[in-house]
């Protein structure tokens, strides 16, 4: 899954059994796959999805007597219990036409229980999903505008706990407002009166199967040529939105073939990414095995600095269907879900992804060298710079994963975040130079993708891991005393960051007077001010303060996350007069003088700053082979 964060630069580029066996997360209809009759029957009518309500219809095959059915809580991929429970309305059950009385669980929410008359076989249920969601948030965030809706069927179902969801099977079908057109990973069986039939498939396949549907929509094929099918399914509030410019295509396509070259197989039938661009959804990235639900601002693709900031989301959560779909751990490869998912091993799941994504990005080109460049540096500054590792080990802020991904803005560097995503790219980042240093070249995190994630091609299926596989694995690659390794990154409190990927890689972490374009970018994309390795402030660009980094000037000098700078030196606080004053400062320039609102209360803090505007970036490092390039250079054959 991927997020969007400020602290973290890009989108915190923000989703059984033993861990050497395969579980049957079987995608296809295979010969197992019940008759219809065995399976419940779903209909939902998302044509008021512009008013955001979408109503679902549910037969489901029932025994006589006290039934329990659950709403899933713990949904895949976001790592927490988000199923939207309180937009869950209009719940009622009947029998034989009889309505039936139901009541909920008092200590789990997502329970509820009914007593089913003799001779009943099927229930019928009804249930709708309001769509009040804020525009923050994962799938149960906002998901429809005027224009377009995403259907996480997860927010429509109803089940019988008891069975791994690998075995409950569900026939579903999907009606549209008038001239919508969709795109989904799930088997289509056919489309009749409106209404898009879909085949009859477990519920695991059909909660990893969403779909995107709108009236501004495109499908861009990226692999016509075969074998496997890769698809950009696009919906938009616009048409002009939807124009990806053809070198951006192009890129993709790229993409498609570096990961192929990096896992050496592909457990898919076919992937979509599904793209939605609306400036009204939530903005998030959330994998599963056959496609992405990938949401973005409207213009994304086609402004320039938008598509390059946005640029490693769909990197990033295509290599999810290797690592996290395919390969999991298993604490998160929870049978249904109802039971709690543990994420200590999140640095893997999503720190290994952000590095993936993040190398495949740019040996596709959607980055340049330089964009890379400025992307490493800015992870590693601001992990540098977060005091909160004092107090909070890495693997705290995986294990805690729950209850951080809601977490706010204000005080973010001395609580942590979801730091297992940029810090697991400064980790494996340092553990692939580390094998190219080892192997002279030889071997790289590339062969670990190979052993690890490759194989045969499958269909999606599930092999479970734990942390003795990733060590072990590591051996085979180059024998090191990687546990070590790991758990001296996870389990202590710093000083500062782990940097020594960008060291041996042949680079140095500097910090001078001039904003990367990376910066400036997303200062302008997300309308804030970052001021952090100067004075220790970040704040948005009407001078709202989201944090303060602890120990720095400004926070020594008493301001804090959620109090507003109003004034700089007497004059309206805008960015660039607070820009102005730094670089005023500097040397034997005045001191800083902000002007804060805290509440109803104005003061002006005094800060005795005069090292100027400071900003992070790379700089090569003469004395060592640069082998930061080296892993960027593409695999593909071109
Ligand atoms: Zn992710």
């Amino acid at each position: 899954m991927t997020t969007f964060s400020m602290k973290n630069a890009v989108c915190v580029l923000i989703f059984s059994l033993c861990s050497s066996s395969v579980s049957s997360s079987q995608a296809k209809p295979s010969p197992g796959t019940p008759a219809s009759s065995q399976s419940t029957r779903l209909t939902v009518d998302a044509t008021h999805a512009p008013e955001k309500i979408l109503h679902a219809q549910l037969q489901i095959p029932v025994v006589p007597g006290e039934n329990t059915l659950v709403y899933p809580k713990w949904i895949p991929g976001e790592h927490g219990p988000t199923g939207p429970i309180v937009d869950l309305t209009g719940l009622q059950f009947f029998a034989n036409g009889q309505r039936l009385q139901w009541r909920r669980d008092l200590k789990e929410m997502y329970t509820f229980r009914l007593t089913v008359p003799q001779g009943v076989k099927t229930l019928d249920a009804r249930l709708d999903l309001v769509m009040p969601a804020p525009p923050e948030g994962f799938s149960s965030g906002a998901s429809a505008t005027a224009q377009l809706d995403v259907v996480s069927w997860n927010q429509l179902v109803l089940y019988a706990p008891g069975k791994p969801t690998d075995q409950i099977y569900f026939t579903a079908s999907l009606k549209l407002p008038e001239g919508w057109h969709y795109g989904t990973a799930l088997p289509v069986s056919g489309e009749s009166n409106g209404q898009i039939n879909f085949q009859t498939v477990s519920l695991t396949e059909l909660v990893d199967s969403p779909v995107i549907a709108g009236k501004h929509f495109r499908r861009v094929p990226l692999t016509p040529q075969g074998p496997i099918q890769h698809f950009i399914d696009m919906a938009s509030d616009s048409d002009a939105a939807l124009e990806m410019p053809s070198e951006t295509i192009d890129e993709y396509k790229r993409l498609v073939a570096e990961t192929g070259a990096l896992f050496g197989a592909r457990h898919y039938r076919d992937y979509h990414f599904l793209l939605t661009l609306s400036d009204h959804t939530a903005h998030f990235g959330l994998e599963h095995h056959e496609s992405s639900d990938d949401r973005v601002a409207e213009r994304t693709i086609i402004d320039d600095d938008a598509r390059w900031v946005a640029a490693g989301l769909l990197p990033h959560e295509m290599t999810h269907s290797w690592n996290g779909k395919y390969r999991r751990p298993k604490g998160l490869a929870t049978p249904d879900y109802q039971q709690p998912m543990e994420g200590d091993l999140l640095w893997v799941y999503e720190g290994l992804t952000q590095y993936l994504g993040f190398i495949l990005t740019a040996r596709s080109g959607l980055w340049t060298t330089r964009q890379f460049q400025d992307e490493t540096a800015e992870t590693a500054a601001a992990l540098d710079h977060t005091v909160g590792r004092t107090w909070r080990p890495l693997q705290d802020t995986a294990d805690a994963a729950q209850i951080l991904y809601g977490s706010a803005a204000e005080f973010e560097g001395w609580r942590r975040s979801v730091d297992y995503y940029p810090e697991g790219f400064l980790i494996w980042l340092e553990a692939d130079t580390l094998i190219r240093q080892k192997t002279n070249g030889q071997k790289s995190m590339n062969d670990f993708c190979h052993l690890f994630h490759g194989g045969q091609n499958t269909p999606p299926t599930v092999q479970t891991y734990v942390f003795d596989d990733i060590v072990n694995t590591l051996n085979q690659v180059v024998p090191n005393d990687w546990r070590k390794f790991l758990r001296d990154r996870l389990d202590t409190y710093g000083p500062g960051a782990p940097l020594g990927g960008i060291t041996n890689g042949g680079w140095k972490l500097v910090y001078d007077e001039n904003a990367s374009e990376l910066t400036k970018a997303l200062e302008k994309n997300r309308h804030t001010v970052d001021a952090r390795f100067s004075i220790g402030l970040t704040l948005d660009n009407k001078g709202a303060i989201r944090d303060v980094i602890m120990n720095s000037i400004a926070w020594n000098a008493g301001i804090a996350p959620g109090m507003e700078l109003v004034a700089v030196n007497g004059r309206k606080f805008s960015p660039e007069i607070l820009r102005e004053a730094l670089k005023a400062a500097k040397g034997n320039g005045p001191n800083v003088e902000l002007l804060v609102v805290n509440g109803d209360f104005y003061k002006t803090y005094t800060l005795n700053y005069h090292d100027g505007e400071k900003y992070a970036h790379l700089v090569r490092d003469e004395s060592k082979p640069d082998i930061l390039s080296e892993i960027i250079k593409p695999l593909a054959r071109q």
